[in-house]
């Protein structure tokens, strides 16, 4: 078991220690200590910001060279040790090491991209309507971001809000989930090493009270939040009250409709990633799980025979596919809604029991046969490794309950009709949508969001980035 590691603040480039608030345990084992942590007060998070101000006028006038250099080298640092980062992760969220890895390498990819984008942060010329008069638009850096992000990808989400922040000329303060401050801490390492200005990246460690006086300071110009709605609700009441820039990535309660052409491996391949890996703690999981009819009972039988054949445990071992909750209230909720679903009327089919005998937040994958649209486990989000499964007379019934609900991240749908496929990527009301392949598990290089209660503001990642990291200036220019 390794020594815990003590954690810090990051403010102006140097460390700043501060008593221990809290210690993280691994998920896994329970006996073992992760991390220690400080908790930033409201005056710590004025020193943060104002560092942050500092710093950003001169690194919003560096030639975009030296910002995509030195993203391109915080990428390259972080992907050549992603497997020791993977580790920690591990360790300290509870992703599966093979997951954590893939995590850590998509923070650094994250990373690289966005060092390109640092090179095109381009405007237009527009032909006036005046003679003699030349209009064109510019974009500039807005000033200082803060970033409020979730314990589920605990690099990869920190990192796909810094990387443009910083490409596009912005400075950072950047309060992680508390239950992840370690992961954090890895990031303004790195960022650190590669040869980032002091003061350009901050980090508060903290609860929610560090991230609401983060969201309430005036020094602010604009929020960036993953969380969840609870969350969300408040921080756009006191951004919106100052007139701050906002954009927020929340809940999804995803569905996977099958149909009966399916390939059925291929579908119920589909529904175990999606509804099962990274233990269904991911906002784009898969937990609606809508077949039709005709193909129901066989699929639900082919589905609960893949699932029993997981491996809940310890997510280091290498024979774990589903590793712990990431924590004691994660784990009180699923539980709370296994049994919400029971007296719903759900049956449960249970997966395997875990393959350890250390004390961690193992819950073994759960199916909810015979769930209906109705049921508070169709329409709330469980965040964990559980899969309703709603039966759907056919196509249009299907599409009909995948439209339920007030929030829309992502959607899912197996079929070899091409028309149908066609007709769901239209109509279904997601902000993302996949075919034959699983609702989670997105690209790095292209927008991310959802519709209704799942998203606000602006697309994160991709070339949609810049619209939120930049403001748009449009100038006049009268000549001879
Ligand atoms: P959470 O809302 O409890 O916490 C998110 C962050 O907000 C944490 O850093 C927390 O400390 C901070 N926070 C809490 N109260 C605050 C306040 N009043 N002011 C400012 N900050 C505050 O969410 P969580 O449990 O960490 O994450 C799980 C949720 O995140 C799920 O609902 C999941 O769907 C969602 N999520 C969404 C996406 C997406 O992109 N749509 C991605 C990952 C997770």
């Amino acid at each position: 078991m390794s020594q815990p590691l003590t954690l810090t603040h990051w403010i102006g480039g140097v460390r700043r220690e501060g008593p221990v608030a809290r210690e993280r345990r691994n998920p896994s084992n329970l006996d073992e200590v992760v991390a220690v942590a400080p908790e930033a007060a409201a005056v710590l998070v004025d020193e943060a910001v104002a560092a942050a101000a500092a710093a950003q006028p001169a690194w919003a006038e560096a030639s975009p060279e030296a910002r995509s250099d030195i993203l391109d080298r915080a990428g390259a640092i972080l992907f050549e040790e992603r497997e020791a980062v993977g580790r920690l992760l591990a360790r300290e969220e509870g992703k599966t090491l093979p997951e954590a890895i893939g995590e850590a390498a998509r923070a650094a990819r994250i990373l690289k991209f966005f060092a390109g984008e640092a090179l095109r942060r381009t405007g237009m010329t527009v032909d006036s309507v005046r003679p003699g008069v030349d209009a064109a638009t510019y974009r500039q850096a807005v000033g200082v971001f803060g970033l409020i992000t979730p314990w589920n990808f605990p690099i990869a989400i920190p990192a796909w809000k810094t990387a443009p922040a910083l490409a596009f000329g912005n400075a950072v303060v950047l309060k992680p989930s508390e239950l992840t401050p370690a992961l954090a801490d890895v990031l303004a390492q790195v960022l650190g090493r590669a040869g980032l200005p002091a003061g350009v990246f901050n980090l508060v460690q903290g609860a929610g009270a560090t991230g609401a006086a983060l969201v309430g300071h005036r020094g602010v110009q604009g929020v960036s939040f993953t969380g969840s709605q609870a969350t969300g609700s408040a921080i756009a009441a006191e951004t919106v009250r100052r007139q701050a820039r906002l954009q927020m990535e929340m809940g999804g309660k995803n569905p996977l409709v099958v149909l009966a052409d399916a390939d059925l491996d291929l579908a119920v391949r589909c529904a175990l990633d999606g509804a099962f890996f990274a233990s269904g703690q991911r906002c784009t999981a898969s937990s609606r799980i809508i077949v039709e009819a005709r193909i129901h009972d066989a699929f639900l039988e082919r589905l609960a025979e893949a699932m029993r054949s997981l491996t809940v445990g310890d997510a280091l071992d290498p024979a774990t596919r589903i590793g712990p909750l990431a924590s004691q209230a994660q784990y009180d909720k699923v539980r709370g809604y296994l049994e919400i679903a029971a007296g719903e009327g759900a049956e449960l089919l249970s997966g395997p029991e875990p393959a350890t005998t250390a004390r961690g937040w193992f819950q073994p994958p759960v199916l909810l046969a015979g769930a209906t649209g109705a049921m508070r486990t169709s329409r709330e989000e469980i965040f964990g490794p559980v899969g309703s499964v709603l039966r759907a007379s056919d196509y249009d019934e299907a599409l009909t309950l995948a439209n339920a609900g007030d929030v829309g991240l992502s959607a899912g749908i197996v079929t070899d009709s091409l028309s149908k496929a066609r007709h769901f990527q239209r109509h279904v009301r997601t902000g993302m949508v996949m075919v034959n392949l699983a609702t989670a598990g997105v690209d790095y290089h292209v927008p991310f969001g959802g519709v209704a209660g799942s998203s606000y503001g602006p697309r994160e990642q991709g070339q949609a980035a810049i619209e939120f990291y930049t403001q748009l200036k449009t100038a006049y220019v009268a000549g001879s």
